[in-house]
């Protein structure tokens, strides 16, 4: 910990960058990027892009075919070496397509601002680019080289940034993930669940259902039955939930259901939970004689344990004091591209980003005054 109060520094000075904080933020919001829309996307790739060029950052874009391109920046201004790396990860991609800026237009009212993907998370970028600023101001040595990775499909499952996010946190000492945080105060959040999704295929055999009952095998009772098997591994105190939330089957009432399916939703908040569920799974095997089961999928992000984030949560607790502020923690139900630095082994700490609500929904806002602090706690922790 050093002995100047940095912390209050960068928030003295970021406060006062408040107005040019909100006006990037508005330019942004203004530049729609939807996951599934690459040229609406590449111009929001332009705009951050331009911003980190212009405060001297190295950018590296890495052209996407279908997908917004993505950004690599990197920031060492000293001349001896770096004695490691942190990551800043967050995605510009929103979950709303153009056109939604029409319902939901960018505005600032009452303390808060409004706009399609303010909150998840161009806040949060808009954080990271005035985090820099107070580093270069206030002139602090740093011991890390500064990566800032911003992806374009973070919404739609990062198929195709994920490689690159895993590659960049394998070299990463700490990771620090912009997602927004949680609740009015701003919790940090220092677990995440690990989320799958599995499907049972049931094939059985088709017969009349008054002619020939016992030549069928009715793939819908197979399905049931193993289903009332799988719910029993729920465990809600432990944070194991499993639940079937598609299910179909059969064609007609006086035919034998010939095949069956079920999708399952998974989460775990321990990796031990989620190699239990897997196995289970794997395990299943038919009960009706004749029934053929087939299980595909399972967990594709690993929980992001408390353990992972557990250490760099106490640095951001003792910076957020000496701002004069409190800091809190929860667990996160849902999964981000944290969960798949923490799963690499890298130090994690998620939901750094914009204070607000309702993110994926059309009243989407932040609060404008906590923008400032924000930002300070993260150039705290990247001088660290
Ligand atoms: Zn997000």
């Amino acid at each position: 910990m050093p002995d100047t109060n940095y912390p209050k520094e960068f928030l003295r000075f970021l406060k006062t960058r408040l107005p040019e904080m909100l006006s990037t933020l508005q330019r942004l919001v203004l530049t729609e990027s939807p996951s599934l829309e690459k040229e609406p996307a590449d111009r929001c790739c332009d705009i951050l892009a331009e911003e980190w060029h212009k405060r001297g950052a190295s950018v590296e874009r890495i052209a996407q075919k279908v997908r917004g391109d993505q950004l690599r920046i990197t920031w060492w201004p000293q001349k001896s070496r770096p004695a490691g790396q942190f990551l800043v990860l967050g995605h510009y991609d929103t979950v709303y397509s153009c056109g939604a800026l029409a319902k939901m237009p960018f505005r600032v009212s009452g303390g808060k601002a409004y706009g399609p993907g303010i909150f998840d998370m161009k806040a949060g970028l808009t954080q990271a680019l005035f985090a820099l600023d107070a580093l270069q101001q206030i002139k602090v040595p740093l011991h890390h080289r500064l990566v800032f990775l911003w992806t374009s499909d973070e919404e739609i499952g990062s198929d195709a940034s994920r490689k690159l996010i895993e590659t960049e946190a394998r070299r990463s000492d700490a990771v620090f993930v912009l997602e927004p945080s949680l609740g009015p105060k701003g919790l940090i959040k220092t677990a995440r669940k690990g989320v799958g999704e599995a499907e049972l295929i049931v094939s059985g055999r088709a017969s009349h259902a008054g002619l020939a009952p016992q030549e069928g095998v009715n793939a819908i009772h197979e399905l049931s039955r193993q289903l009332l098997h799988v719910q029993k591994w729920n465990d809600l105190r432990r944070g194991v939930t499993v639940n079937a939330d598609v299910i179909e089957g059969g064609t007609r009432v006086n035919v034998i259901a010939e095949s069956a399916r079920a999708v399952l939703d998974l989460r775990a908040l321990r990796v031990a939970d989620m190699r239990r569920i897997e196995r289970r799974l794997h395990a299943l095997r038919p009960i009706l004689p004749g029934a053929k089961l087939e299980i595909r999928g399972g967990f594709n992000r690993a929980p992001l344990e408390r353990k992972s984030s557990a250490a760099l949560f106490t640095k951001a607790k003792a910076f957020a004091t000496q701002m004069g502020l409190s800091l809190g923690e929860c667990t996160a139900g849902g999964g981000s591209d944290g969960n798949l630095t923490a799963a690499v082994g890298a130090p994690t700490l998620d939901g750094l980003g914009a204070v607000g609500h309702g993110a994926h929904s059309a009243n989407e806002y932040i609060l404008v005054n906590a923008m400032p602090a924000r930002a300070a706690l993260l150039a705290a922790l990247l001088m660290a």
